[in-house]
């Protein structure tokens, strides 16, 4: 047992005969030492002078026989000690003092005393089951109980089989890319820090949960064969203030005696989040936990050859302290894989699984967009079962295709899968904004299209500007409409039906239209007006208390022209898609394919188009 426990139990015992002992004192004592005697006998006693001295309550008396009563006699048991139950009696007095008593008093009534005493032993109770529970957490990381503020990082030691390196990561080369640089400077700090350069302190992963940040991290300190030292933001922020600060200090402090080493703080985002976000003040325990990794980050020196690997999903959320230079300042994106990457993470996964002959890992990646590498490690796992469940020699295909309406519906998948159908529909849709963007000048260039979900969006289109812009012509803006119209209208012609998947975009373009008209003073009807008064910060009410500006029939004329315009756009976008429509298909269909397309290879494929 180790001293912890004992000293739990210690106190527990302790606590326990306490509880005991004042239970018998208010309850056990007085039956052991008195014998209970009926009045008559007492009075009988008091006359016959054998009483010598009686204490009085009102709900008690007690008193000393003479001498003690033989043994069984009158039922009593040998003691000289009696207590009696009182009976209204006005002469009782007068009898004990006609008796040859010694003494006879009164005494206050003293149950409150034991009242108090037992509502002190509940308290007690309480408490010792708080303690006892307080520290059994504590004790959960097998640490000491009274060393709160120690670490309860986990230490990887390598051993050289088991050692996770590149080769059990897929499908994220550019973040495997990003990452050589930490690995060939933890190899050899030395040579890094030579000529005075500023080795990155911090490195962010950012990604989805299960696209792999934990295991990457865990392959960095594998390839570079150095200590991993790995805890979880969450088991920072535990119920004291000061243990979350003090357990980043003891980490920090046994990583760089291991070093060059490896640490790695999963869901940075519990002890990082922005320390002004929310409502109802900050959070004393966090924000402390958050500063110490701050000043820890800031006292590494180049040649302390530790570095600090963070991972979340909520990058959103982080506090823009952790982001300053000279601390997280390397920010790896780890997105979910695309075919290929799945493909590859599939043969990972299955290479200690006896596959059949028949098995085509390519055509299962066709099958699962949207599935993360935990979800594809799951689904080699599960049609391994089903195959042993049904007595195989091997996985077959029939098995594979199984586990993935297995992982779909399981509990444990954290990502969305899509459905083959579903797929189609988002190809289609993210084919309609790139065509239209394409076609229209003034749009930003597009940089890359993909069907493969990145946080709320099923899929997006990515467009870069040319230049900077500060001035942008009504041509341009409306051009920039079509573009999000585009997915909608592309739904709406290729199937004849539309999804909710536009949401989004229908948001966009009607704000871009209030504004046009609001703002920009760019609608003839309404004129040149600035109907949206400059208000520097919205404070809660003001709009209620100033008004619209604007009467309600303009409000109705602003209405009718937003829908006019987002109308005759969506009328526009459908007769160039309509014209378009083989090259609508084409790049759907290399989007289905792919799941992915590049700037370059969307050029290939719209050569020589125009609107
Ligand atoms: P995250 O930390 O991003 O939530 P993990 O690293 O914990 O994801 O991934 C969970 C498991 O899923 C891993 O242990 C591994 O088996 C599998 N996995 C996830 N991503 C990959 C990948 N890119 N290549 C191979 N396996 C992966
Ligand atoms: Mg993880
Ligand atoms: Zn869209």
């Amino acid at each position: 047992m180790n001293p912890g426990k004992r000293n739990a139990k210690q106190l527990v015992l302790w606590m326990a005969a306490f509880l005991l002992l004042m239970i018998l004192f208010q309850n056990l004592k007085a039956p052991q030492f008195e014998v209970e005697i009926p009045y008559s006998s007492f009075k009988q006693k008091l006359r016959a002078g054998e009483i010598s001295e009686v204490t009085m309550r009102p709900d008690l008396i007690r008193g000393e026989f003479r001498k003690a009563p033989e043994k069984g006699a009158d039922g009593t048991v040998g003691t000289k000690r009696f207590r009696v139950f009182p009976l209204p009696d006005p002469d009782l007095v007068k009898d004990m003092d006609a008796s040859n008593l010694s003494v006879y008093k009164g005494e206050q009534d003293k149950t409150w005393v034991t009242a108090v005493l037992i509502n002190l032993g509940w308290v007690v109770l309480f408490f010792l089951l708080w303690w006892v529970f307080v520290i059994r957490q504590v004790q959960m990381g097998g640490k000491q109980a009274m060393s709160f503020g120690r670490s309860k990082a986990k230490l990887h030691r390598n051993d050289k089989k088991k050692r996770i390196t590149f080769k059990d990561v897929a499908g994220v080369d550019e973040a495997k890319e990003e990452l050589e640089e930490i690995i060939a400077f933890l190899k050899d700090p030395a040579k890094f820090t030579r000529l005075g350069g500023r080795i990155p302190k911090g490195v962010l992963l950012f990604g989805p949960p299960g696209t792999g940040k934990t295991l990457l991290a865990k392959a960095v300190a594998g390839e570079a064969d150095v200590p991993f030292f790995s805890a979880s933001g969450s088991e920072f922020v535990e119920m004291f203030v000061g243990v979350g600060a003090s357990r980043v200090r003891d980490l920090f402090e046994q990583a760089k005696k291991a070093a060059p080493a490896v640490i790695f703080i999963d869901e940075l985002d519990a002890v990082g989040r922005s320390r002004f976000a929310g409502i109802g003040g900050g959070h004393d325990e966090r924000e402390q936990t958050l500063n110490q990794i701050l000043i820890e980050l800031d006292g590494f020196e180049g040649t302390s050859g530790v570095i600090l690997i963070a991972a979340t999903n909520r990058p959103d959320v982080l506090d823009p302290a952790l982001l300053r230079p000279g601390r997280f300042d390397r920010h790896v994106t780890v997105s979910p894989p695309d075919r290929t990457g799945r493909a590859e993470i599939l043969k990972v996964h299955s290479a200690g699984v006896k596959l059949g002959e028949a098995v085509d890992l390519e055509v299962i990646a066709r099958r699962t967009p949207g599935f993360v590498g935990a979800d594809l490690a799951n689904l080699v796992n599960e049609a391994a079962l089903l195959a042993a469940r049904r007595d195989r020699e091997d996985v077959s295909m029939a098995e594979l295709e199984e586990a993935i309406d297995r992982v779909m519906a399981g509990p444990s998948r954290k990502s969305r899968g899509i459905s083959e159908k579903e797929k189609k529909v988002i190809a289609y849709h993210e084919s309609g904004h790139t065509l239209i963007a394409k076609l229209l000048p003034g749009t930003d260039r597009v940089h890359k299209v993909s069907i493969i979900p990145r946080g709320p969006a099923l899929g997006y289109t990515l467009q870069l500007p040319l230049e900077d812009k500060y001035l942008t012509t009504k041509t341009d803006i409306m051009n920039r409409l079509c573009v999000l119209l585009g997915g909608r209208v592309a739904e709406e012609l290729v199937f004849g039906e539309i999804t909710t998947g536009a949401t989004d975009d229908l948001n966009k373009a009607t704000a871009f239209v209030r504004r046009m008209i609001m703002e920009f003073g760019m609608n003839e009807k309404l004129g040149t007006v600035a109907y949206k008064k400059e208000s520097g910060q919205v404070f809660l009410g003001k709009d209620i208390v100033e008004g619209q500006g604007y009467s309600d029939s303009t409000a109705e004329l602003i209405d009718s022209e937003v829908k006019r315009i987002l109308a005759d756009t969506y009328a526009k976008v459908l007769g160039i898609l309509e014209k378009n429509r083989e090259l609508l298909e084409a790049i759907a269909t290399r989007l289905i394919e792919k799941e992915v397309i590049e700037g370059e290879e969307l050029d290939s494929i719209l050569q020589g188009a125009t609107a």
